[in-house]
């Protein structure tokens, strides 16, 4: 059975305005339709995930941008899986380079240590976990062998919970070079199969073949309607993370490109 497509949208810190949301929301409407072949998940605000999580049409997951490690109690400022269960939501991001630090934000790096910890709590919780990689411009510019090596350094610590994992389903890699976030500077798709190729193989040789086989790997900088056809054409992108397009009804086009 082939990977199914999963694409998201990360609405970041945004909108400024609540009245906003209807808005945002319906955006995503159209995507109900073929929830069957692609997957669909969206990241609202912190503020704004509990004025959201029941407005999508059923099927579409919502998943804050963020967790704690452990649980609910004295973590000011943070949301602990725990509570995200009791609101029924089935799926979490962490790792976004925003908050690992890459660009250099006076917020302390989520190391990737910190990262291990927080997807084994996420899936013993039940939830599904998409997990940000992706290497800056300094590193991209060294060439494809030194951002396997800063990819694959955001991985090593995951090695053992993928291996344990069951349903390779439930862990989804969202590849995102940072210098095509928020840039409008997209790789190209061969620039981005190469990537994700050489990932797939890693996590052949490192974790083993069912994984590499069966987790889904997001493509995600500067994704829109007119780029997502030829790079969802690319037999190891199986979807994509949008931040800015995902604000707009353009999103639902990026998925209609990948069914
Ligand atoms: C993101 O925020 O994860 C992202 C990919 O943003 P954008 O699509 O705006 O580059």
């Amino acid at each position: 059975m082939g990977r199914k497509p999963i694409v998201g949208g990360n609405w970041k810190c945004n909108p400024a305005e609540k009245a906003k949301l209807p808005e945002l929301v319906a955006n995503f409407a159209p995507c109900a339709a073929t929830l069957d072949k692609c997957d669909v998940y969206v990241c609202p605000s912190n503020l704004h995930v509990g004025l959201v999580y029941d407005k999508f049409e059923p099927g579409i997951m919502v998943a804050p941008q963020n967790c704690n490690f452990t649980g609910c109690g004295a973590y000011t400022g943070e949301m602990a899986v725990d509570q995200m269960v009791d609101l029924g939501l089935k799926c979490c991001l962490i790792g976004h380079s925003e908050r690992r630090g890459e660009f250099g934000l006076p917020t302390p790096k989520e190391s990737n240590e910190l990262m291990a910890t927080k997807l084994a709590y996420i899936l013993e919780k039940g939830l599904m976990c998409i997990f940000c990689i992706g290497e800056p411009l300094p590193v991209r510019e060294k060439g494809l062998e030194a951002t396997i090596a800063e990819c694959v350094n955001q991985l090593k610590d995951i090695v053992p919970i993928l291996k344990a994992l069951e349903d390779k389903s439930r862990v989804v890699i969202a590849y995102e070079p940072v210098w095509a976030i928020g840039t409008g500077v997209t790789a190209t798709p061969e620039q981005a199969q190469e990537t994700h190729k050489a990932l797939r193989e890693w996590i052949a040789a490192n974790v083993d073949q069912k994984t590499a086989d069966e987790i889904r790997i997001q493509y995600g900088g500067s994704a829109n309607a007119k780029n997502a056809p030829d790079l969802s054409a690319m037999p190891d992108i199986d979807g994509f993370l949008v931040g800015g397009a995902s604000l707009k009804p353009e999103f639902a086009d990026i998925v209609k490109a990948i069914v």
